[in-house]
């Protein structure tokens, strides 16, 4: 089973918690130039570990040419399968929207230049702006491979994405009782565009729901995908995880 989004780097123990409910891969999100770097570190340190590196949305006062050009020079290495996670996040207020635009298209293109895998945060605020610009922004600019992560359900995000051939990702939170729509969208989208991810530390899957998650804990959202969509959980590990690999083009 892989983790196809967690960060490693802000977790107890990485190593030891790699083992956990047959765990088999993890790629872990390294949101800053020192997230990358310990991301990094955690790829050469550890087996089947990939990284994704980039700036968050949340942590766009650290853009900036100098953050840019290490970030530049990170994704090179070849252990790093995808940037970001880049995008729109206005749960805060709108006060970064510019520069998180900023940031998400740099991101973008970078994803072009080294065939990477982009992969997305969208966060509402007070309504569905930053979900409909990012929409847009993924019809204009069409990544060759995208990842909308911890999916949010939009439907204009739903339908740019499967029109582009882009992945969904879902997390703990599918197993929330107001996740409704999401567990909707999990049920009917396409198999095959599916990821399963966890996220951690965030968005423990219930009943761990308040603590830290951890990549094992995958496998609580697995089961709940597994009732939803009616196909056994052994069958579907194996459909996610052939998913990741073409998410983020994996190998070894
Ligand atoms: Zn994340």
């Amino acid at each position: 089973m892989i983790d196809s989004h967690c960060h490693l780097d802000l977790l107890e123990n990485p190593k030891q918690l790699l083992s956990e409910n047959g765990l088999s891969g993890v790629i872990t999100v390294g949101t800053t130039p020192p997230g990358a770097r310990a991301a990094l570190a955690l790829c050469a340190e550890l087996e089947r570990v990939w990284a994704v590196v980039g700036l968050h949305p949340n942590e766009v006062e650290a853009d900036g040419a100098a953050a840019r050009a290490e970030l530049e020079e990170l994704v090179q290495h070849p252990s790093v399968v995808g940037i970001g996670e880049a995008g729109l996040d206005d749960h805060w207020g709108r006060e970064q929207h510019e520069a998180q635009l900023s940031s998400l298209l740099w991101q973008l293109d970078l994803a072009g230049r080294t065939h990477k895998t982009c992969v997305l945060h969208i966060r509402d605020g007070e309504d569905d702006r930053a979900s409909r610009s990012c929409a847009e922004v993924l019809r204009d600019k069409k990544p060759e491979r995208a990842v909308l992560h911890c999916f949010n359900g939009h439907p204009a995000l739903l339908e740019v994405a499967l029109e582009l051939g882009y992945f969904l990702g879902f997390a703990g939170n599918l197993t929330y009782k107001s996740a409704g729509r999401l567990r909707e969208v999990a049920a009917s989208a396409p198999l095959d565009r599916l990821l399963l991810e966890t996220d951690s530390p965030y968005l423990s899957p219930v009943p761990h729901r308040g603590q830290p998650n951890r990549p094992g804990l995958a496998r609580l959202t697995l089961q709940r995908l597994s009732e939803l969509r009616g196909i056994a959980e052994a069958e579907l590990e194996i459909q996610m995880d052939h998913n990741a690999e073409r998410a983020y083009a994996l190998v070894g």
